[in-house]
């Protein structure tokens, strides 16, 4: 279940202090053996009182999340890391990130959100995680990764136009996350596949009548 009033300009953001947004969502994914055991808080994490706590929980709590926007920030980027290198002693690619108070405003606001739904559930008991920085790596907290060559409206600031042909090379189109200069509040892969047909309609109607540049840098 996935509601939107919270996501992109849905809402008013007057006062709010952060732009963008992002949906709320309950995901079933059935008994998972692994991840499903949640227990109560202070539930020893072994032994028979875990076990008891397990038994008690499970089929009987749920979770609810945000997936919120990520904008583009000059702090943020893709570089050749100047240490660390590929079989070939090419560069690797080096990722610069952290979320900005934008991100922390707009995450606490779908938090208080969530914590409102779930408060209506009327639960036993309920855990709130609010995001809290710096950014890690290590949760797993989806794999939504974008930018590298980024789509724009001049070669100065992107890598390719909005038919995601480079500026440079005419006859080089690439499409992919790549191509989002951000990231909004949804999952990147249909918007992937949208460009992916936007690129060979150009290709199509265009470039091959006339193989050069399809926007004039
Ligand atoms: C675990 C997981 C779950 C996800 N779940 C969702 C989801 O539920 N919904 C959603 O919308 N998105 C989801 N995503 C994100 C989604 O998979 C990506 O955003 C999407 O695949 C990006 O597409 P892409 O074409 O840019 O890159 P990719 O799909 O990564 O394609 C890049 C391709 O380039 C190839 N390649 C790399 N280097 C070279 C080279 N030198 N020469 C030739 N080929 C090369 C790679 O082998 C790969 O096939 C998930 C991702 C992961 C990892």
């Amino acid at each position: 279940m996935v509601i939107d009033e919270f996501n992109g300009d849905n809402f008013d953001h007057t006062g709010l202090g952060f732009i963008g947004g992002g949906y709320l969502a309950q995901m079933q994914t059935n008994g998972r053996p692994i991840e499903s055991q949640p227990t109560p808080e202070g539930t020893p994490s072994w032994g028979a009182d875990y076990k008891r706590a397990v038994r008690e929980s499970y089929n009987h709590s749920t979770s609810i999340f945000a997936h919120g926007a990520v904008m583009s920030h000059r702090g943020n980027y893709l570089d050749l890391d100047p240490t660390y290198t590929d079989a070939y002693g090419r560069p690797l690619l080096r990722m610069t990130f952290d979320f900005t108070d934008n991100e922390y405003r707009m995450s606490n606001y779908l938090t208080d959100r969530l914590v409102e739904i779930a408060r209506a559930m009327n639960p036993r008991e309920m855990k709130v995680n609010r995001r809290k920085g710096p950014y890690s790596i290590v949760p797993y907290q989806s794999t939504h990764n974008t930018g590298g060559h980024i789509m724009g409206d001049n070669p100065r600031e992107s890598v390719t136009n909005r038919y995601n042909q480079s500026w440079d090379l005419p006859n080089l189109f690439v499409t992919g996350a790549g191509n989002f200069p951000q990231n909004p509040g949804y999952n990147p892969t249909g918007t992937v596949a949208a460009l992916a047909y936007h690129t060979a309609q150009a290709i199509r109607t265009q470039y091959l009548r006339n193989p050069g540049p399809l926007v004039q840098a």
